[in-house]
């Protein structure tokens, strides 16, 4: 395990990668970070930061796209003994406002096309608009590029931290709805962090030369994915990364054939427009060997046709926010499909029935696991971290998942309440709070249902609506505009709304999903 903070662990440099090896490219400009300016640029952020009064252990929030520099306001603020929280860069004011003041976040970093709605959350956060910075190089309504301000001319030494000091110090505020309830702010550690890039390197190691690989950095850099996989192993391991500030198809196949990436990390949604849409032929992919797919199920179906289009390889992956946040890849040498590999190495994991007693080989229950990665727990939420992660650290995933006799796992359902669209977390009681908020909404409940054709979950609202209101078209409409107005885009109400006499709930109030499944799934058969 590292004995270190995660800055000198992130820049220990094992592989002995020269200074000038590019580890953050624009997939537009081509304009490069290298590793040595990576380090360079983070050390002189740490001391400008400490210049302009952060303080160890004060939190900073970054609320932007993809850019190259993202991984130095990353490690800039590490170094300097601070803690990061990154926000979904499509949040309304109020999603991000709620996340600054949970995380009780004292700077915010953002994006041109963030600024408005970052202003708007700080200034009812009541943090100064000093403390708001830009990534780019423009001062825009008053507030300064980072680069100008916090970005100091010499490097400063990074902030060191004990083995026992890494592993009880926060260094990410990554939110997660966990099995129930609202976002909650989820502590990982520097021990955390630095734990799952070793482990996921020696799960890699046999089938990857660090040398020849290059990954493609389309998935947000402000979830646990992105930020762990492209901000962190990649410059510890010393492979580039080519950036695109979000997924766009033609733009995606451009940037594989011009900088021959040999690794996409991906999820299902978009293994599905590789898999179907005629544009795709148009572009050399030859060089991406794999496409490792992880955030949400990959069926054998999407897998296998992919792969024979694209004579390629799709593997998959599993983890959680919680679990910092790899637990299962699959070696990239591997044919089978619909299956998550193997458990990383340091980790343990038992497959539990309703009582939590250990099921056999091949039969189904809930996935728990424990291991260096495993999260300190949900900041100030004591009792939801009781609820997660047990007296024998065993996190309980909320997933159900089958083992066979070669180690080897599958996720076979999810009995915790979390939806996801396109790999993004819908947490239902968030919806059916604002629901609920509506004047029209005397109760409902908010599941997720599958979509074949787009390999993806969609939020649908059961709602009871209030006396007097009709159940007819134009209230679906209404409910839907409200929700759509109120929430950044991936939690927008695809999956349509449907009418109930009563919201199925359990004798102490719990909201019966299960049942809310079943009506779904009926609906969903051919008639
Ligand atoms: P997040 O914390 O946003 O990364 O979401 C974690 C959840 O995503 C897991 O608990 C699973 O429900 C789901 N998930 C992640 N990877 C997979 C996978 N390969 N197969 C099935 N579900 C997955």
């Amino acid at each position: 395990m590292p004995q270190t903070g995660l800055t000198r662990f992130i820049f220990s440099n094992p592989n002995s990668v020269s200074d000038d090896k590019p580890i953050f490219i624009d997939a537009e400009s081509g304009n490069v970070i290298s590793f040595g300016q990576l380090r360079n640029l983070s050390l002189r952020l740490n001391a400008g930061l400490r210049r302009h009064g952060f303080k160890k252990g004060d939190t900073l929030c970054i609320y932007s796209s993809n850019t190259i520099d993202y991984g130095v306001i990353v490690h800039g603020t590490i170094a300097a003994g601070g803690v990061v929280t990154t926000a979904n860069a499509a949040y309304t004011a109020d999603e991000l406002l709620f996340q600054l003041q949970e995380s009780n976040s004292k700077y915010l970093v953002t994006n041109d096309e963030n600024l408005d709605k970052a202003l708007e959350a700080a200034t009812k956060a009541g943090l100064s608009h000093k403390c708001v910075f830009l990534f780019g190089n423009r001062t825009i309504k008053g507030v300064r590029p980072y680069t100008q301000v916090i970005l100091a001319n010499e490097e400063a030494e990074a902030e060191e931290y004990t083995f026992e000091e890494a592993k009880s110090t926060t260094a990410y505020l990554c939110f997660s709805s966990g099995t129930t309830g609202r976002s909650k702010g989820v502590m990982s550690s520097h021990l955390n962090i630095a734990a799952n890039c070793v482990q996921i390197a020696q799960a890699m190691k046999p089938h990857m030369d660090y040398h020849t690989a290059r990954f493609i950095g389309f998935l947000p850099f402000y979830h646990i994915y992105g930020l762990s996989v492209m901000l962190h192993l990649a410059p510890y391991w010393g492979i580039p990364v080519v950036v695109m500030p979000r997924f766009d198809l033609v733009k995606f196949c451009e940037a594989i054939q011009k900088y021959k990436v040999t690794i996409a990390h991906v999820v299902p949604p978009v293994l599905v427009l590789l898999a179907k849409e005629p544009i795709v032929d148009n572009y050399d992919l030859s060089s991406a060997t794999h496409f490792q797919c992880g955030a949400a199920p990959l069926s054998a179906e999407l897998s296998t046709a992919v792969n024979t289009r694209l004579n390629t390889k799709c593997v998959q992956s599993y983890g959680m926010t919680e679990s910092s946040p790899g637990s299962h890849i699959q070696p990239l040498d591997d044919d089978e499909h619909g299956v998550i590999g193997k458990m990383l190495p340091g980790m343990r994991a038992k497959i539990v029935d309703d009582n939590g007693n250990e099921v056999g080989l091949g039969q189904r229950g809930e996935l728990w696991m424990a291991g260096p990665n495993i999260m300190q727990g949900y900041l100030n939420m004591p009792e939801a971290t009781a609820a997660t992660i047990d007296s024998e650290g065993y996190l309980h995933t909320g997933d159900v998942a089958v083992l066979d006799e070669r180690g080897t796992f599958a996720i076979v359902d999810r009995v915790k309440e979390l939806i996801k669209y396109k790999g993004f977390q819908v947490a239902p009681a968030e919806l059916e709070a604002l629901l609920l908020t509506c004047e029209k909404v005397a109760d409902c409940a908010v599941i997720g249902v599958y979509d074949e054709q787009q390999a993806t979950e969609l939020p649908r609202a059961y709602i009871k609506v209030t006396e007097g209101t009709p159940r007819n078209e134009a209230t679906i409409k209404e409910l839907i505009r409200f929700v759509d107005s109120n929430v950044a885009n991936h939690k927008k109400l695809r999956g349509g709304v449907r009418f109930l006499d009563v919201v199925p709930k359990s004798a102490a109030g719990k909201i019966l999903r299960k049942e809310l499944r079943v009506i779904a799934n009926a609906e969903a058969q051919p008639k």
